[in-house]
């Protein structure tokens, strides 16, 4: 991001230019699908934010091209969350992330795929298709925000805007080989972000570098008017101090690094660095967490309840798709739904509307509440004796196009080692750490504590340096 900006400085180049390289760029990737619209408006805001840089009035983004998940508004533009049942609908308001983007003079070069409504670990229930992983294009790029991972994997920008309920920025941020950061939840704002499950959701960076993450973060968090949980806690300027200082003490989960559902390679990827990080100085220790076989139980009960009430606004009357079968309220409601979702959307629905009926509430819901915070309290007792907890970020490289799509439970098993820090609310980073054989990324993902972004991304900076020694 330096790079650039000092050769704007010394009009070495043109923020015009660099967007018109990236427009190429995507011309020349199509056939990976990670966008559903290039916006049309891009050069005309590219010229603008020129012509603030000769008037030396630009903001901290200046140069800087991003691609936006299609679940987050920008007003006036269209937003899908890559479902049909929104299909043609324009944002009103822009989110209070893209607000803060463009006020730093970022440029916004379009909407990325996604798994619809965000509900996915590899873009294939999007209504536009799956996107293809550009490291093998018979792979899938994870997701949910799968779009936006190969847009930065590829390329088609300099970094991209993604949302992480469960996963779905650092999933995708490892099958693509790039970074993806899930800030705590409460650090940055949901307002704008069309809602999976609210409880869950956050807003994070994709991108190639840790400074960039940085910055971004930084442009993007703090209290917000329009979302009452975003915490009163000072932003820190991450990206100035991005300098480790002293020894740290690092737990890694021993039922991840023995489960054998975990790739072998990945296995061996893990051990690799633990030994690494010891033999520069640092305590790493494995740590029992016996709530492993919960979490994606516990996740999935509490994210299909919210889900089930935050999708009862898609209704055929307020947004997007109406059903021209309808001949009545009542058949616009049943038709425009059942036509408008997909699958996956609609099984999430009914499970989370089950969960939440009135006599299966206690035996799912409220148990699996109670669970949460179990599974909380658990993972802030080991942050409380260490820096930082390391897991893969996913068990496997990226999989094949098709191959979990019959069965959602292996799909959702996926999630395993994500969904743990967005149980407890707490920030987690995917770090891209080499290939496998076949040449598929592979990543470990760091956790720390609520609002310890600053010294996660210092922690991230170093260990991929040492990852590459
Ligand atoms: N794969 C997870 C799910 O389908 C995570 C999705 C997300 O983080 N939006 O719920």
């Amino acid at each position: 991001m330096s790079d650039i900006q000092s050769d704007l400085k010394q009009h070495k180049t043109t923020v015009v230019k660099i967007t018109e390289q990236y427009l190429q760029n995507i011309k020349a990737n199509a056939h990976l699908n990670a966008f559903n619209e290039v916006f049309e408006d891009v050069l005309v805001k590219a010229q603008d934010v020129d012509t603030k840089i000769k008037e030396g009035k630009e903001g901290k983004l200046a140069g800087i091209v991003l691609a936006i998940k299609d679940n987050i508004c920008y007003k006036d533009h269209q937003v899908s969350a890559s479902s049909k049942i929104l299909d043609g609908f324009t944002s009103i308001y822009s989110s209070t992330v893209v607000e803060r983007l463009l006020a730093e003079d970022a440029i916004i070069i379009g909407r990325c795929n996604c798994d619809e409504f965000a509900m996915g670990a590899s873009n294939e229930t999007s209504y536009f298709g799956p996107v293809k992983n550009h490291a093998d294009e018979t792979k899938v790029p994870g997701g949910s925000s799968g779009g936006s991972a190969v847009a930065v994997q590829a390329g088609m920008c300099h970094a991209a805007i993604g949302t992480d309920t469960g996963g779905s920025i650092r999933q995708p941020a490892a099958f693509c080989g790039v970074i993806g950061l899930k800030p705590t939840y409460g650090r940055v704002s949901r307002y704008g972000l069309i809602a999976y499950a609210s409880s869950f959701d956050q807003a994070g960076p994709i991108t190639k570098s840790i400074e960039d993450a940085a910055l971004l973060l930084e442009v993007m968090a703090g209290v917000d008017d329009y979302d009452g949980m975003v915490a009163n806690v000072p932003v820190p300027a991450y990206h100035k101090d991005l300098e480790i200082t002293g020894k740290k003490k690092i737990a890694y989960i021993s039922e991840a690094l023995n489960s054998p559902g975990v790739d072998p390679q990945l296995k061996n990827l893990l051990s690799t660095q633990i030994e690494k990080l010891k033999n520069d100085g640092h305590v790493v220790e494995p740590v029992s967490f016996e709530f492993m076989d919960y979490v994606v139980p516990t996740y999935y009960i509490l994210t299909m309840a919210e889900a089930s009430s935050n999708l009862a606004r898609y209704d055929g009357v307020h947004y997007g798709y109406r059903s021209p079968n309808a001949t009545d309220l009542e058949s616009t409601y049943k038709k425009s739904r059942s036509e408008g979702f997909g699958k996956e959307v609609k099984r999430r629905i009914m499970l989370g509307t089950f969960v939440l009926s009135a006599g299966y509430y206690d035996a799912y819901y409220a148990k699996a509440q109670k669970i949460r915070r179990m599974i909380r309290d658990k993972t802030n007792q080991i942050l409380s004796e260490y820096d930082f907890i390391l897991t893969p970020t996913a068990p496997t490289p990226a999989f094949n196009i098709g191959e979990n799509m019959q069965d959602p439970i292996v799909m959702y098993l996926a999630d395993i080692f994500t969904v743990q820090a967005s149980l407890a609310g707490i920030p987690a980073i995917s770090l891209p750490i080499g290939n496998n054989d076949n040449g598929l990324p592979l990543a470990l993902q760091v956790i720390t504590k609520s609002f310890g972004e600053a010294d996660l991304l210092k922690f991230s900076k170093y260990f991929l340096e040492l990852s590459k020694n």
